[in-house]
């Protein structure tokens, strides 16, 4: 993109893509001297070089590892491994893979308990609709409360967990079992603009510390009393003298392949009787996503409303905006019904899981508001919004006076 003329973020000073409804203060985003955020850029770029032939070349890419792999492989048990929530991106990977490439991937799952019953009888077809050998790791319920909470308090983020489950615990299998591919899903950061598209990054330490574990690591969480090293060492990410022994890449099949996440969830609909949600999510509009834990689109993405003031529907509308599927004008009003709503049963599900009271839960959160973001006026927390005039959302549980001063 063309990195002219960016506006710099300055203190409250939040303004909206004029295309999409990002706000300047995403993470990584910046406005343009048009007002045009950098991931509408970004995907004006990929769909003016994204033809036919870009896909051609592409695809001839990924034939190309497929033959590689097998033959290192040689008939062994499974060709790669494919980590897997039971979502619409896992049963894409692993219907190109297998039903399309002809691999024998094995399917791996970071198990963090709180699927929607959906999501799992989603996960629990897999290996009957996909005919795919299936290995599930769940670790103790008692480690995952203790887990939800230690991340809550330190990050604000009580999911931290699941993002690392997931990059690390296939991984960490794959180099055991001598598994030398590892196949991921959608590729999250030419959007953000970590990596540009022909880079065709791989998994690294880099993207994954610094994007999926947003710089934490597993010894983060034991200083809070309640964890031992003992019980999260599967977290650790692997010695690069293990990812050298067994030759291990890991890919992303967006990389290689068109990411259309609403033209997919209905194909594994009809092929493999995907099911979506049955009940609507209060935050958000989609319903064939985060099926894999009840908490995704409740009170974890209600935090991220509480630090940076958008949401999951803010994400989904952005991203339908780039595609063609909704105008701007519905997107805003989107934002306006999903964003703020705090999800009440959700919340009160989440709390008597790891047994801290609603009062803390809100004195907590308010830590986290990101100032740039959030002012205080008459006992209440302002924001602007996406739609014009900025609006008050709840009360200040903020305690200190030094606190509050930060939002004066
Ligand atoms: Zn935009």
């Amino acid at each position: 993109m063309n990195t002219a003329n960016l506006t710099p973020k300055t203190s409250r000073s939040v303004t909206y893509c004029t295309r999409c409804v990002y706000p300047s203060l995403a993470v990584n985003t910046l406005l343009d001297d048009e007002g045009v955020c950098n991931a509408c850029r970004n995907a004006e770029e990929f769909s003016r070089l994204a033809d036919a032939a870009f896909w051609d070349e592409r695809r001839a890419r990924f034939e190309s590892l497929v033959e590689e792999t097998q033959s290192r492989t040689n008939g062994a048990n499974w060709d790669c491994i494919i980590p897997v929530s039971g979502g619409k991106d896992s049963y894409w990977q692993a219907h190109l893979c297998k039903n399309v490439y002809g691999l024998k991937p094995l399917l791996v799952t970071y198990h963090a308990n709180n699927f929607l019953p959906e999501g799992q009888a989603n996960l629990d077809r897999m290996r009957d609709e996909l005919g795919c050998d299936h290995m599930v790791f769940g670790p103790s319920v008692e480690t995952l409360r203790r887990l939800n909470l230690a991340a809550f308090r330190r990050m604000g983020d009580m999911n931290w967990h699941c993002h690392a489950g997931i990059k690390i615990v296939p991984v960490r299998l794959a180099l055991q079992l001598n598994v030398p591919l590892v196949v991921w899903g959608e590729i999250t950061w030419t959007v953000a603009g970590m990596f540009a598209p022909d880079d065709f990054a791989e998994y690294n330490k880099r993207t994954v510390l610094e994007h999926d574990l947003r710089g934490f690591t597993w010894e983060d969480f034991i200083d809070d009393g309640t964890l031992e090293p003992g019980d999260l060492h599967w977290l650790g990410f692997p010695s690069d003298h293990d990812l050298e022994r067994v030759g291990l890449r890991g890919v992303y099949i967006g990389n290689f392949f068109p990411w259309e996440p609403n033209e997919h969830a209905k194909l594994m609909h009809r092929l493999y009787n995907f099911e979506f949600a049955r009940r609507p999510f209060e935050r958000t509009y989609r319903t064939m996503s985060n099926l894999d834990d009840m908490h995704e689109n409740g009170v974890h993405d209600y935090m991220k409303f509480i630090k940076f003031g958008y949401g999951r529907a803010s994400d989904h509308a952005s991203k339908d905006v780039r595609d063609g599927l909704m105008s701007r004008e519905d997107a805003v009003a989107t934002v306006r019904k999903h964003d703020h709503v705090k999800p009440r049963a959700d919340l009160e599900r989440w709390l008597a899981y790891v047994g801290i009271s609603e009062d803390e839960f809100d004195r907590t959160a308010d830590t986290f508001r990101d100032p740039r973001v959030w002012w205080i006026d008459g006992g209440r927390w302002w924001k602007r919004n996406v739609w014009g005039e900025p609006s008050p959302y709840g009360n200040v549980k903020l305690a200190s006076a030094s606190e509050r001063e930060r939002y004066s």
